[in-house]
């Protein structure tokens, strides 16, 4: 029996401008929540290949570069029609040069967020935490 019904990947994808500024891509899914731009693993896929697909669909974004040792799950379950859907999703963490956005129909709205404002910005809190660790990772990475 398999434990998930669904598996996503996903990236905390950030953009880092001029100054020791950091800011993070959350979109606006046509449920109403936002979140990182992830979707389904497809069959024969790695979780990395999903993510870059993902990205590409869903943003346009095409440059992007994964931080090595970063790798978060989280879990939720959420009610598809009658059924009960068991969802994991696996964040990686990314930074691109490309602020410029195209979103796909699956979204209505997106935004580059301070890592301040992300929190704020993100509807659920296994989301928060995944934003909470990155944003050490980078702190550390980028620090002197
Ligand atoms: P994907 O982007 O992986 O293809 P999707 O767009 O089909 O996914 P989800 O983003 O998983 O769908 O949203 C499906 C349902 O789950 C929505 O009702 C949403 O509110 C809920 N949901 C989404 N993310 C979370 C989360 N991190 N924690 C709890 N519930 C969530």
């Amino acid at each position: 029996m398999a434990m998930y019904d669904e598996i996503s990947a996903g990236a905390v994808l950030y953009l880092k401008e001029e100054g020791p500024e950091i800011k993070y891509l959350i979109l606006n899914y046509s449920y109403g929540h936002w979140d990182f731009p992830k979707g389904n693993i497809e069959a024969g896929e790695t979780e990395l290949e999903t993510v870059f697909r993902e990205v590409s669909e869903e943003t346009g974004i095409k440059d992007i570069q994964i931080i090595e040792g970063f790798r978060q799950q989280i879990e939720y379950k959420y009610r598809k029609k009658s059924k009960l859907v068991n969802k994991a999703v696996i964040y990686y963490l990314a930074e691109t040069k490309s602020r410029q956005v195209v979103l796909s129909f699956e979204h209505n709205d997106f935004g580059w967020f301070s890592f301040e404002h992300a929190l704020m910005k993100l509807s659920f809190e296994n989301s928060r935490k995944v934003l909470r660790n990155a944003n050490n990772v980078l702190t550390c990475l980028y620090s002197n």
